[in-house]
């Protein structure tokens, strides 16, 4: 396999993006005519980390891979090129999805922003389809997106050969490539069929993109997909715009319950819990408490999800508690926060589902709240399956750096992006997590786990039984129950040996020597067991500097924090007269939507809207000045959005 050249943005060890910055003096032509678009169709003023670097390479014909996380801007990498390979006569790029779900919304908002474009899918009929088919051949289709098994039909492949033929097929994108791959969870054997696209058409450019990052996956895209000669554009995976806060569970639901009155009062949301049971009792429970609530799970009738799905992507403030069945192909932009009520299974998973707040690049929230009984949980799911030994053990080791994380001291985001790949300098903080904002204090509990360790030990020794953490930190404690009386441990040595620390400090020491694996949970309550490495604990040969149970840090609501360097100046929040243009604006915004049949967000962001109600843009010259705003937006509403302004400003 021949080497691919890697350009890297924050990754140590990879190239420097070698390529003149568009919009340069000496930046080429398809850059400067790529900004052109950006600039006209999108409205966006320039292009955001390696995005131009990318839209360069594919428009000029090149093959890329392109791996940037969630929120990145992986869409533009692909819908740029393909404007300016169409205006040069190029003729149609063939978007591969597998997200039926999503085509519609994609294509609304590209013919929103004047952009000929449709999908080609299961939901249309066949007179649909049919015209659809003729917009294709005839050339004016600037984007058409399919599924894989769509594309790879004898019907499709003679369209495409006509139109190869002709020299109109400008680009192929392949989106979600990971899909390509049975190392992740969302296979598709659909995919494997693509290197075929390689294979009849060698001259057509392909670009394929993912958010998944790990060499594995990477390694089998590039096989599978026949990209050796591609170049690969690997983004840092930092999203400097979520605060990662990771509580110790106390009551779980008033603490979410505060999270989101003090912090996200009247926004969209995902609360992830670990059942399907759960779920239902939390979306039930919170729209008790009055906040707008589905329940969403693979338990549920398919009408109902689908429909749920829709109304989270469709309206405006509403929370959706969901299993991890929810989540991908969701592209909602202005999703404020991502919660979980239960551990995810390790990194990766907490990873990419706190990766969908906050695509829009404005301040959003991951909130997590775990607990001993999580850890207990999640170590016996493990234990007690049927995989073999090695997959065991692969288990084990991703649950204990998820552990690691949760129970960190230091910045969570270094720790993250450790996991990833990307190292920063020492002593580098992000600001922009709760163990930054508000750096808790440690404790030094070596003799606390000896303790612990070996009052389980006098346990056994003693009926031979083992107990579950309640009872055991009871007995540290010194804390006299029938429990304590009924088995005779008020008599053991170890009985009172730990008064001086805290119950809460003590669930700390039991999680970390669960999740270090010095002690097994056992059997159907969790009972806790010696494991072999306790004896090197219990010699001391072990060290263990644990976090202090802290209150979880609170922010006033549109106060903002200080950033580590690397992020972008927040917005300015918005004044009293601000905000009611803002709500006026939101008002005429979500009318549009319900005419056209679209989400909100297609018409307008969130941050487009604000950014309106800052300026009070009195003309439209001064109105496409504004990010957000293209040429068809601004032809198409800024009549109407300066009515709203002058309306709402002489009020
Ligand atoms: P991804 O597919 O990588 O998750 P998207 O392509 O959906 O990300 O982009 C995330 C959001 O960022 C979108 O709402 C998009 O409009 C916005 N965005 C992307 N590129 C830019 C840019 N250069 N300037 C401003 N906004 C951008
Ligand atoms: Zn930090």
């Amino acid at each position: 396999m021949t080497e691919m050249t890697c350009v890297g943005q924050g990754r140590p060890g990879a190239d420097a993006p070698g390529a003149a910055a568009p919009g340069s003096a000496q930046a080429p032509a398809s850059a400067t005519s790529a900004l052109r678009v950006l600039r006209d169709v999108f409205g966006y003023p320039a292009f955001r980390g390696l995005q131009g670097d990318v839209v360069e390479h594919v428009a000029g014909g090149g093959d890329a891979l392109v791996l940037m996380p969630t929120g990145g801007g992986k869409s533009l990498c692909y819908q740029v090129p393909a404007i300016v390979r169409h205006r040069a006569g190029q003729g149609v790029t063939v978007v591969v999805s597998p997200l039926i779900a999503l085509m519609h919304d994609q294509v609304g908002a590209l013919e929103e922003a004047g952009v000929h474009a449709a999908f080609l899918n299961s939901t249309l009929d066949g007179d649909g389809a049919r015209q659809i088919e003729r917009e294709l051949l005839s050339g004016r289709l600037v984007l058409l997106y399919a599924a894989p098994e769509r594309i790879l039909t004898p019907r499709f492949l003679a369209m495409m050969d006509s139109l190869h033929e002709r020299g109109r097929l400008a680009l192929f994108a392949i989106d979600e490539a990971h899909c390509v791959s049975q190392w992740g969870h969302d296979f598709r054997a659909e995919y494997l069929g693509l290197s075929a696209l390689h294979e009849r058409y060698p001259g057509v450019p392909r670009v394929a993109l993912t958010a998944t990052a790990d060499a594995h996956t990477r390694r089998d895209i590039v096989e599978r997909l026949a990209l050796a000669q591609a170049r690969c554009f690997v983004s840092s995976f930092d999203r400097p715009n979520i605060r990662y806060t990771i509580v110790e569970k106390d009551s779980a639901r008033t603490q979410l319950l505060r999270f989101l009155r003090d912090e996200h009062e009247g926004e969209a949301g995902i609360v992830y819990c670990q059942s399907r049971r759960k779920v239902e009792e939390t979306a039930q429970w919170l729209s008790d408490e009055g906040i707008p609530a589905l329940p969403y799970h693979a338990g549920l009738e398919a009408d109902t999800r689908r429909r749920h799905q829709d109304r989270f992507l469709r309206e405006d403030g509403l929370v959706i508690a969901a299993t991890i069945a929810f989540g991908m192909g969701i592209d909602k932009p202005d999703v404020r926060f991502v919660a979980h009520l239960d551990l995810p299974k390790n990194i990766e998973a907490y990873y990419q589902e706190t990766g969908r707040a906050g695509r829009d690049g404005q301040d959003a929230d991951a909130w997590m709240a775990y607990g001993l009984s999580d850890v207990v949980n999640q170590r016996r799911m493990i234990d007690e399956g049927e995989a073999d030994e090695d997959f065991k053990r692969l288990q084990r080791g991703k649950l204990e750096a998820l552990l690691a994380l949760a129970e960190a001291h230091d910045c969570r985001r270094v720790r993250l992006l450790a996991y990833f790949g990307e190292t920063r300098p020492a002593g580098w903080r992000c600001g922009h997590c709760d163990n930054c904002l508000q750096p808790p204090a440690t404790w030094d509990a070596t003799e606390a786990a000896r303790k612990a360790l070996s009052c389980v030990y006098r346990f056994q020794q003693h009926g031979g039984l083992s107990f579950g953490a309640g009872h055991l930190v009871d007995v540290l404690r010194g804390k006299s129950t029938d429990k304590t009386r009924q088995h005779g441990h008020e008599r053991l040595s170890t009985f009172g040996i730990g008064a001086d620390v805290s119950e809460a400090q003590w669930r700390g020491v039991l999680r970390q020597l669960v999740a270090l694996g010095h002690l097994r949970a056992e059997g159907e309550y969790g009972t806790l067991a010696l494991a072999p490495s306790a004896r090197e604990v219990l010699r001391g040969g072990v060290q263990l500097l644990l976090r202090e149970p802290a209150l979880p840090p609170r922010r006033e609501r549109g106060a903002r924090v200080a950033r580590g360097a690397a992020a972008k100046p927040p917005p300015l929040p918005l004044d009293a007269a601000g905000q009611s243009l803002f709500d006026a604006l939101r008002a005429w915004r979500a009318e549009v939507a319900r005419a056209h049949g679209l989400p909100a967000y297609v018409i307008f962001h969130d941050a487009t809207l604000a950014e309106v109600a800052r300026e009070r843009p009195d003309t439209l010259d001064a109105l496409a000045g504004i990010s957000g705003i293209g040429a068809k937006k601004l032809e198409a509403y800024g009549q109407e959005i300066l009515r709203v302004v002058g309306a709402t400003v002489q009020d």
